[in-house]
């Protein structure tokens, strides 16, 4: 129910039925390494490293315009064009990147509390609930195929890219899906995901990222029991 992707669909006339499942075509090799399974948690994983030493993948606007245009929350031409204005409203633009991180933030703090089973951090989901809220100012009623879907509007604000972002945690946290939400098993990494997995034991956020390396980690640790 990835609904905020029909975002993409902005710029063809919204009251047509004949809008079909265009693809975007992608001029530019995606910069963030996707494997959550839901943009709220991807957001997350933009902190990473978290733990041991945090290292930001959104250190500027253009980055967090690109997160958007790689999970699909932004058409590339609609990246292009906050990027290009981010150069010059400077101001505003960074203090979007500073809410993004907080948000960002919030999110994290909220789940993580959930999965290791302690009280949500009360400031933490007045963040969330404020931005989902906000978010959904933004939203509008569109007739598609004979029904009708819930689009955002005024894609050109700086902001708009965490409309989506805010709306999807808020759905994850009120669905049945909250107690798939995990966090890698790898103590170097813990990105986030949604474990759709049939039987629910995936454990690593990407078996080339980190099931491989820990398996790499356990085949040596053997390998010096047996030796020693
Ligand atoms: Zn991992």
């Amino acid at each position: 129910m990835f609904w905020w992707l029909d975002n993409r669909l902005e710029g063809e006339d919204p009251l047509s039925e004949t809008n079909g499942a265009r693809k975007t075509v992608r001029r530019r090799a995606p910069r963030f390494d996707l494997i959550a399974g839901n943009v709220c948690l991807d957001f997350v994983n933009t902190l990473d490293d978290r733990h041991i030493k945090p290292k930001e993948l959104i250190e500027t606007y253009v980055d967090l315009a690109r997160f958007g245009e790689d999970t699909g929350l932004l058409e590339p031409t609609q990246a292009d064009r906050l990027c290009e204005r981010s150069h010059i409203a400077r101001d505003r633009a960074q203090q979007v990147l500073l809410w993004a991180r907080e948000l960002r933030e919030a999110i994290h703090d909220v789940f993580w509390a959930i999965m290791n089973k302690r009280p949500v951090p009360p400031a933490a989901l007045a963040r969330l609930n404020a931005d989902a809220q906000s978010a959904a100012g933004h939203m509008r009623l569109i007739p598609v195929k004979g029904r009708f879907e819930w689009r955002f509007d005024e894609r050109g604000d700086f902001d708009s890219v965490l409309w989506p972002i805010a709306r999807s945690a808020a759905d994850l946290l009120a669905s049945d899906q909250l107690p798939l939400v995990r966090a890698c098993s790898s103590k170097t990494c813990e990105w986030f995901f949604l474990d759709t997995s049939k039987n629910h034991h995936r454990r690593w956020c990407d078996m080339t990222r980190c099931g491989n390396r820990a398996k790499v980690q356990r085949f040596y640790d053997r390998q010096k029991k047996a030796s020693s």
